[in-house]
């Protein structure tokens, strides 16, 4: 069989990208990112921009790997900012290589897809992941990578439990890495691995939209752009771990540590003034989920996130949360903060 050139797999690629992109079970608004390696040169999704515009829009960004991979190996802070590394003769628009980028470059496939996918995180979100994974993995060359900080970080954890051979990587509270030498091989290997991690949703009640425009009115706050999101507020189980606290990297820099939950009666203002702070989404139990006026795309995306994701984890396991201190790191971190800011733009 000819091999692919490089111009035909970047077109296959961004075909590939646009599909994963559209669908909410495999990325959500900015999240997830798509690589190609051609020679030395890394072109990889820039930070901020979502995978579902990947055919009508520039997103990709060359960035030079050979030095971006000494910087990871000489633990400098530097490859904590791939846009040093970004090749600025192919780079017009000036964009910024995903925060992601490093993931990426330690993989040494060609094609390498990096996906919040909803069945994946729902189990990295388990301290029994690595055995449950395990079980339903049989036959893949996959490892387990313990939650580290997306960034130098997370690199650094990635090369402590790359071996020869590996092509999924888990990402714990985080999500799912499949590489391979081409984007056909890329996508059969990813609908593989989520199928095999599936796990149906919970079912739920309907949300009570009457009850939640009745708290809605005159409180700045307004309903959720997909009905999907309600479903965290819907059933107890789902309620409870979203308010125990923040399950991975997006869900706090889109909505903020954790989830805010009413008490039975409270009103928007209610929760406000108990919270000190107007939280970016409140469920209601057994109603829904309201929504802040200015939350972004972003951040409907997000909530949507959560409500699939949690409806999916086992009851009876217990789960890893992000610390305060992972919290911090994530709310004050620069490149995030520029990613969120183009969001807000979106
Ligand atoms: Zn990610």
């Amino acid at each position: 069989m000819p091999t692919t050139t490089d111009a035909q797999e970047m077109a296959a690629l961004r075909a590939l990208s646009a599909t994963i992109g559209a669908d909410p079970h495999l990325t959500q608004a900015a999240g997830g990112n798509t690589s190609l390696k051609a020679g030395d040169t890394l072109w990889i999704k820039a930070s901020g921009t979502w995978l579902k515009d990947a055919l009508t829009d520039d997103i990709m960004v060359p960035v030079a790997m050979g030095p971006l991979l000494e910087a990871v190996e000489r633990r400098d802070p530097t490859a904590d900012k791939p846009q040093a590394f970004a090749i600025g003769a192919l780079n017009p628009r000036g964009l910024r290589p995903s925060i992601e980028t490093t993931v990426h470059a330690l993989m040494p496939q060609r094609v390498v897809l990096h996906v919040h996918c909803v069945n994946t995180i729902s189990l990295a979100v388990q301290t029994d992941c690595e055995a449950e994974a395990t079980r339903r993995l049989d036959g893949v060359a996959w490892a387990y990578v313990p939650y580290r900080r997306p960034g130098l970080p997370l690199a650094q954890g990635i090369a402590e439990r790359l071996r020869p051979g590996t092509d999924v990587l888990i990402l714990g509270n985080h999500g799912l890495v499949v590489a391979a030498e081409t984007v056909a091989e890329a996508e059969r290997l990813l609908y593989r691995v989520r199928s095999l991690l599936a796990r149906p949703a919970r079912e739920t009640a309907i949300p009570d939209t009457a009850a939640l425009r009745a708290l809605a009115r005159d409180s700045g706050y307004r309903l959720p752009a997909e009905a999907e999101a309600h479903a965290v507020a819907l059933d107890a189980d789902s309620c409870r771990i979203a308010e125990a606290g923040s399950l991975y990297p997006d869900h706090v820099i889109f909505l903020g540590p954790g989830s805010a939950v009413a008490r039975p009666g409270e009103q928007v203002a209610d929760v406000v003034a108990r919270l000190g702070t107007d939280p970016v989404a409140i469920l209601f139990p057994g109603a829904g989920v309201l929504m802040r006026g200015d939350a972004s795309s972003g951040a409907d995306a997000m909530q949507r996130c959560l409500a699939d994701v949690t409806a999916r984890v086992d009851i009876t396991a217990r789960l890893n949360y992000l610390t305060a201190a992972e919290n911090d790191e994530l709310v004050n971190w620069d490149a995030e903060q520029y990613r969120q800011k183009l969001n807000t733009a979106v």
